[in-house]
C-alpha cells in the first residue's frame, strides 16, 4: 500500500496531454488509480486523428502511451464515454478526487470575413480529421475536383493540409490515410494549392523540417517569390531564433529556384497576404486578398487588395475547446479558464484545453507534469469512491464501454484490413468500431 493508493483521478481525453498526466501520476502519486476517459473507442487523440498520416514516426510516440496503460494495473481506459453526453463534470468529481480536464482544442477558429459560410470552405479541424478517418469528419465530402485551393495561414497545419492535397497514392503507400481521401485526392483535377501567410517568411508559423517536405514531393512543386526573402537576419533578434530563422529562410529559397507547373500539381507559397472575403454565390468561387506588411511583428493590412480564383478554401489558423456546461470557459481565447491548471477544487486542466492549440506533442509532457504537480500536492480530505463507482453509472446507464483490451481488439482488425505496406485500415465510425469488436469477441 502507498500513501497515494485510496486515491483515484479522471482524466477526460487520452490525447498527448492527457497521457503525459497519466504518466506524471504513475511516477508521482505511485498506486493512485488512474482512469483515462475518452469519447472515441479509440485512444490518443490527435496522434490518431490529427498528426498527419505520411508522419507514421511521430505517431509511434502512442506506443509509449500505451505502455503506460498495459503495464500499470492502475491505469485503465474508459473509451467511448463522453463528458457532458454520457456522463458530468459533477459525477465526475463525486467519484474522483481529481478530474483532468485534457480534450483537447477540435474546434476551428473562424476568420470572421464575409464568405465564410460558403460550401467549399473547410476549417482544419474538419479537413485533417476527412483524410485522418476521424468518426466526426468522414462524410465531409470535400470537392477536389478543382482547379485551384487556398490554404490559409503557414503554421504546420497548413503545410500539413498542402501536403497531402499533393501527395500522391505510392508516396502513401506507407501511411494510414483513408482510402476514400487518397482516392479523392489522386482523381482530382486539382492543380494549384496557393498557402496564404499574412505575414512574411521572418514570421512563418511553421518549422523548418516541415517546410523542408514540400520541396521534395513526388507530383508537386512548391514555389515562393525569392525577392521576398531577407538576405540578413534583423540585428533585434536574438541568436537563437536568429538560427531557426536562417534554416526556414534557406529553405525558401531553395524552393523560390522551382517554377510552377514543373509537376502534376503547384504550391505556391504567397506571403504578405491576408484573407478578407470569399467570394461566390454559395459555394467558393474565389478568394479576396488585401496586401499586408508587417511593422513590429504586427500584420498591418495596405489597402491593396487581389483575387485568386478558387474552388475551395481550407483554414489554417488554429482552434479553440469546447465550451462544455459547468467548465468555466474563456470565450475570448477559446480555452477552459483556469489558474496554472487548477479550474477548481479538485478541477484542472491539461494539454491544448488548457494553453491553446500551441506546440509540439513534447510541450505537453513539461506542462502535464507541473498541472500533475499541483494536483498531487491538492490531495487532501476524505478519498473518494473511484474506478467502481463509474463502473456503477455506466452499467446503470447501459453505456458500452471500450476498455483497453477491447482497443487492442480493434487494433487488430485495422492492422489485419491493412494492405501491406499501410500500418492500418482505420475504422471510419465508432459504429463500425463497436460492432468489430463484438462481432471478433
Ligand atoms: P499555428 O502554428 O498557430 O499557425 C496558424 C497560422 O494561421 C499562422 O500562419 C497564423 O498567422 C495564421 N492565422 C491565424 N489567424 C489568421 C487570420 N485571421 N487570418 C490569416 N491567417 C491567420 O497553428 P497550427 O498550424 O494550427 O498548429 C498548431 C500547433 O500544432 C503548432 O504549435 C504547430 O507547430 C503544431 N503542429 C506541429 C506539427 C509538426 O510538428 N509536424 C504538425 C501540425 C501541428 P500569424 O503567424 O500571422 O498569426
Amino acid at each position: 500500500m502507498s500513501e497515494f493508493s485510496d486515491r483515484s483521478v479522471a482524466i477526460v481525453g487520452s490525447g498527448p496531454g492527457g497521457m503525459y498526466v497519466a504518466q506524471a501520476l504513475l511516477e508521482k502519486a505511485p498506486g493512485c488509480r488512474i482512469d483515462i476517459i475518452d469519447r472515441l473507442p479509440s485512444p490518443f487523440g490527435l496522434i490518431r486523428g490529427g498528426v498527419a498520416p505520411d508522419h507514421q514516426k511521430t505517431k509511434r510516440v502512442d506506443q509509449k502511451y500505451a505502455q503506460s496503460i498495459t503495464e500499470n494495473d492502475n491505469v485503465r481506459y474508459v473509451g467511448n464515454i463522453s463528458l457532458g453526453r454520457d456522463v458530468s463534470l459533477d459525477e465526475l468529481t463525486a467519484i474522483y478526487d481529481a478530474v483532468v480536464l485534457a480534450y483537447g482544442a477540435p474546434y476551428d477558429n473562424k476568420l470572421g470575413i464575409p464568405g465564410e459560410d460558403k460550401k467549399g470552405v473547410f476549417g482544419s479541424n474538419a479537413f485533417v480529421g476527412w483524410y485522418n478517418c476521424h468518426p466526426d469528419f468522414k462524410d465531409l465530402g470535400p470537392n477536389l475536383n478543382i482547379g485551384t485551393a487556398a490554404v490559409i495561414g503557414i503554421g504546420n497545419v497548413a503545410i500539413d493540409v498542402a501536403r497531402v492535397l499533393s501527395r500522391t497514392p505510392a508516396e502513401m503507400s506507407t501511411t494510414d490515410i483513408a482510402d476514400y481521401a487518397m482516392n479523392d485526392i489522386d482523381a482530382a483535377s486539382l492543380k494549384d494549392v496557393y498557402m496564404f501567410a499574412r505575414r512574411g517568411p521572418l514570421e512563418a508559423a511553421c518549422t523548418n523540417n516541415e517546410l523542408k517536405e514540400m520541396g521534395v514531393l513526388e507530383a508537386a512543386t512548391t514555389v515562393v517569390d525569392g525577392s521576398l526573402l531577407p538576405d540578413e537576419m534583423p540585428d533585434d533578434m536574438d541568436d537563437r531564433e536568429k538560427k531557426v530563422r536562417q534554416r526556414i529562410i534557406d529553405t525558401l529559397k531553395s524552393l523560390s529556384e522551382a517554377k510552377p507547373g514543373e509537376k502534376r500539381r503547384t504550391v505556391h507559397i504567397e506571403f504578405y497576404a491576408s484573407p478578407i472575403e470569399i467570394l461566390g454565390g454559395d459555394t467558393v468561387e474565389g478568394i479576396r486578398m488585401e496586401r499586408t506588411k508587417v511593422e513590429g511583428g504586427r500584420c498591418i493590412g495596405t489597402g491593396e487588395t487581389f483575387d485568386i480564383p478558387c474552388e475551395m478554401v481550407v483554414t489554417c489558423i488554429g482552434s479553440r475547446a469546447e465550451a462544455i456546461e459547468g467548465i468555466p470557459f474563456n470565450e475570448r481565447s477559446g480555452i477552459v479558464e483556469h489558474e496554472e491548471g487548477r479550474v477548481a477544487p479538485g478541477v484542472y486542466a491539461a494539454g491544448w484545453v488548457k494553453r491553446g492549440a500551441t506546440g509540439t506533442i513534447g510541450t505537453n509532457r513539461l506542462d502535464s507534469y507541473a498541472v500533475t504537480d499541483l494536483l498531487v500536492a491538492d490531495f487532501g480530505g476524505n478519498a473518494k469512491p473511484g474506478p467502481d463507482a463509474l463502473d456503477t453509472l455506466t452499467q446503470e446507464r447501459n453505456l458500452q464501454v471500450v476498455s483497453f483490451d477491447d482497443w487492442l481488439v480493434i487494433k487488430e482488425l485495422e492492422e489485419k484490413a491493412a494492405p501491406e505496406p499501410s500500418p492500418r485500415k482505420k475504422f471510419s465510425t465508432v459504429e463500425g468500431m463497436i460492432e468489430g469488436l463484438n462481432a471478433a469477441r
